[in-house]
């Protein structure tokens, strides 16, 4: 094992959570190993809505203060963009009393590579709960929308059933636990469409209306849900803030990595022998990660990875040496966190066959309402399925990365930018395969047919 500092980690009682270099001495916060946690009474038995009661009882803790606190935290948004919360929540305008205000949890969780969330709506859902009404205390609003991706029909029935116990206990609803503040939780069930997590089309959505992504300026602080201020977190970063609350924004921005801090949820696939979702701290070494997902299948070699969902920069098995798992490492090498979705690729892999599969999706989801998006991701999908098949020729290569240039950056949302990322890196990082599945160019030349090898 790689001896190497993760993170220096202090109990509330003072004794050393862990120590540098060994991480197994972890212990999970946001995924605790506690039997029926998603149940009410055993998430009260260990320690539930203290944080809660905490904030709303105690008068040091105003609003302001709260926010201050997930700001010392550097805890920084977990669906992908690693914005930081406390900014975040600082944007939204001064309270007006006649000017309702929303928060929307976004568990629309749907890039293939990423299935975190989903673990939290499962075992634990109270601590989502917790973290959004202390970010409506936060942020002094009234209503929480939690926006669950359809297909999780098992989850938010659950989520319902203890959402409803939370409710008779007083934590959720009017005069939270006799303190005065009030606020709600709606759980609102997705119509299953990737474009729905992007966080404007998901308002769209949650008014009713076609998921159409808004341009962006105003941003939702601005004008959000029915056009009055919104924040949009993902579910794991509002599950963090019960935690930073209990352990106080210092001890949660001592884990991990310094600019980019805290428990994550790794959702570890592919080829690996122990796929699943693993809590650890990040700057974790993407080589440590994959001996914790038990190695490579097969005894094979790892080829390539994609280190946070489908749209972030493939890295080749020769550039994660020493690269941990954070903004800044993963900046080194030309890719990103993103939702810490992590892919690993054998040494069987067809990578051409793989950007197929990732084109296609991009095509399927996109939402078309913008030419470039629209258009290109149908051309992505063709020029990489006609390589696939032995059909394409070099120039398709210069094409593809042709394409990529004019949807970049000219698109209401980021769904063109995420389809573009992954071909341009791709074949740049594994030219090699694609030529090797192209055909020579053939071209007319003054009635004559030539060949020409570029
Ligand atoms: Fe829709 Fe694509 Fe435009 Fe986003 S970039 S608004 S998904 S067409």
């Amino acid at each position: 094992m790689t001896e190497s500092f993760y993170f220096t980690m202090e109990a509330t009682n003072g004794t050393p959570q862990t120590k540098a270099g060994d991480w197994s001495n972890y212990q999970r916060v946001l995924l605790p190993p506690i039997r029926d946690l998603h149940k009410l009474e055993v998430y009260e038995e260990n320690g539930g809505y203290k944080a809660l009661r905490e904030v709303l009882a105690n008068s040091d803790w105003e609003p302001s203060k709260v926010t201050d606190e997930v700001k010392a935290s550097g805890l920084k948004g977990r669906g992908g963009a690693g914005f930081p919360t406390g900014l975040k929540w600082s944007f939204m305008p001064p309270v007006d009393p006649d000017i309702p205000r929303f928060l929307c949890c976004n568990g629309d969780e749907s890039e293939p590579g990423t299935f975190k969330d989903r673990q939290l709506m499962e075992y634990n859902p109270h601590l989502i709960f917790e973290g959004c009404l202390i970010a409506n205390y936060a942020m002094s609003i009234k209503t929480c929308y939690i926006y669950v991706r359809g297909e999780f029909a098992d989850w938010i029935t659950h989520m319902e059933r203890e959402l409803a116990k939370a409710y008779d206990k007083g934590y959720v609803g009017e005069n939270i636990m006799g303190t005065g503040f009030s606020t709600d939780i709606v759980i609102h069930k997705g119509a299953g469409a990737y474009i729905c997590g992007e966080e404007t089309s998901l308002m769209e959505s949650l008014e009713g209306k076609r998921a159409y992504p808004r341009i962006k300026p105003p941003f939702p602080a601005q004008r959000g849900i029915w056009g009055y201020p919104t924040t949009i977190n993902n579910v794991e970063t509002l599950a963090c803030a019960p935690i930073i609350i209990n352990r106080g924004g210092k001890w949660y921005a001592g884990i991990g990595a310094e600019t980019h801090p805290g428990p994550v949820l790794y959702g570890i696939s592919g080829h690996v022998n122990k796929p699943g979702v693993y809590e650890y701290p990040t700057g974790m070494l993407i080589t440590d990660l994959l001996e914790v997902a038990g190695g490579m299948r097969g005894g094979k070699k790892l080829k390539a990875l994609v280190p946070g969902g489908c749209s972030v920069p493939v890295l080749r098995a020769e550039m994660i040496d020493g690269v941990t798992m954070d903004a800044d490492s993963l900046r080194t090498v030309g890719s990103m966190m993103g939702t810490g979705g992590m892919l690993f690729l054998d040494e069987d892999t067809d990578m051409v066959s793989f950007l197929r599969r990732v084109t296609h999706f991009y095509h399927h989801e996109s939402c078309g309402q913008c030419t470039p998006c629209r258009e290109g991701t149908g051309w992505l999908e063709n020029l990489v399925t006609r390589i696939d098949e032995g059909e394409g020729n070099l120039r398709d290569l210069d094409l593809l990365l042709d394409l990529c240039d004019q949807m970049e950056g000219r698109t209401v949302c980021a769904l063109a930018d995420a389809a573009a990322w992954p071909v341009r890196n791709t074949i740049n990082r594994f030219r090699d395969e694609f030529e090797a599945k192209c055909k020579p160019a053939v071209f007319a030349t003054g009635g004559e047919v030539e060949a020409v090898v570029d």
